[in-house]
């Protein structure tokens, strides 16, 4: 039985009233999107009132919104397409991304494209300076691709998107940013923000799984990695998931009404758990505590590393508390989550995320500060 859900950031529970909207969806409007029959045609104005919906919410135009299957779709569509259609030459971004965007460039690095890292500090920032001296060193070998993550999923750190995008638009380079841990939960705003891609994921803001989207400057077109039926004004082929994708739309519109108030009960919550074990338990260390610019919905923590502590997932996941590990098994050997090690992060030391929403309550936060004295 759960007793504490804190793995929102790996996907949080729909919000009831998007089970609303899909619901009449799938039983009601089951149309294919692309037959000209009425409940076709009302499965393609759905999608499109989610499409305004979504653009309206990120300050873009309606067709430079794309709805794909997921982020990982979305971040490997763009990072393909700017190589392939936009004479990419060198893609710079971090070592602290998502897997995906770590992977693709990899792929991307095989097919002969130059791939540069730039490195974090213990707190997870960046420095710009050095960026600035990237992009410019890589502008000599042809075009150059900056992408960087808004959010950081694992510390909940944030890198300053706004300065980059000044930074890129000042040396005329294309720039990407994932938004999945800030969408919803921060204000984006594309024109402010100079980026020509984001991505962006429904099943981290209380959306369905299985549907994501990606923005599309109209500057900076590239072609399809999905080829077939033409959806998605030949971006995406595919079937469109209608009710996914009404759903997605849905969450976004209900957690950016509600943006201070949600992002206000997590930073209560987060800054109460943080308090609680600081002082109960202070062996433990926050990963990115001192960095000022931090989600309210993230807390990565350190635990001494003994056989107990390696054991804590599990236990807590059997006490119905439900968080993620950061550390992943390699050959069978517990090693720190990329993110952990690009900090510099001590691998002796056992690392849990713990994830909030505003669904959580502080009984919860109590019930797992207990949990975790009893199991340490
Ligand atoms: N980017 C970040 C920062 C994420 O946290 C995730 C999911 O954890 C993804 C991309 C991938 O999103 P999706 O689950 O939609 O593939």
């Amino acid at each position: 039985m759960i007793k504490a859900y804190f793995d929102n950031a790996a996907t949080t529970p729909l919000d009831p009233q998007v089970i609303e909207v899909m619901q009449e969806i799938l039983f009601q409007h089951y149309g294919n999107a692309s037959s000209i029959h009425a409940p076709g045609r009302k499965a393609r104005s759905i999608i499109e009132e989610a499409r305004k919906i979504v653009a309206k919410e990120i300050k873009a135009s309606v067709g430079e919104v794309f709805f794909t299957g997921s982020a990982t779709e979305s971040n490997n569509t763009i990072l393909h397409g700017a190589v392939k259609d936009l004479g990419v030459k060198t893609i710079i971004t971090s070592p602290i991304e998502h897997d995906c965007i770590l992977e693709r460039t990899e792929v991307e690095h095989k097919d002969g494209c130059e791939v540069i890292m730039i490195e974090v500090n213990d707190q997870g920032q960046l420095d710009l300076s050095i960026l600035e001296n990237e992009i410019q060193k890589a502008k000599t070998r042809g075009g150059v691709l900056v992408s960087l993550m808004h959010a950081n999923n694992e510390i909940g750190t944030i890198f300053p998107i706004e300065k980059i995008g000044e930074l890129c638009k000042k040396h005329a380079v294309f720039f990407h940013t994932d938004t999945v841990q800030s969408m919803g939960k921060l204000e984006i705003d594309v024109q402010k923000m100079n980026v020509h891609f984001l991505s962006g994921s429904a099943h981290k803001f209380h959306g369905p799984k299985g549907v994501g989207f990606f923005y599309m400057r109209s500057d900076a077109m590239i072609k399809p990695m999905i080829v077939g039926g033409a959806q998605e004004r030949n971006m995406r082929s595919g079937t469109e998931n209608v009710a996914g994708i009404a759903g997605l739309a849905k969450a976004l519109q209900i957690y950016s009404a509600n943006r201070a108030a949600y992002c206000d009960k997590m930073l209560q919550l987060r800054n109460y758990f943080e308090s609680q074990i600081l002082e109960k338990m202070p062996v433990v260390s926050i990963n990115g505590f001192s960095n000022p610019e931090r989600m309210p919905h993230i807390s990565s923590v350190s635990f001494p590393g003994t056989d107990k502590a390696d054991l804590l997932v599990l236990n807590l996941d059997i006490k119905g508390v439900c968080v993620s590990s950061g550390s992943a098994c390699s050959a069978g050997i517990e090693q720190d989550s990329h993110v952990l090690q690009a900090i510099g992060h001590d691998p002796h030391r056992k690392t849990i995320r713990f994830s909030f929403s505003h669904f959580n309550t502080k009984e919860e936060i109590d019930y797992t500060i207990d949990t975790l004295k009893s199991l340490m």
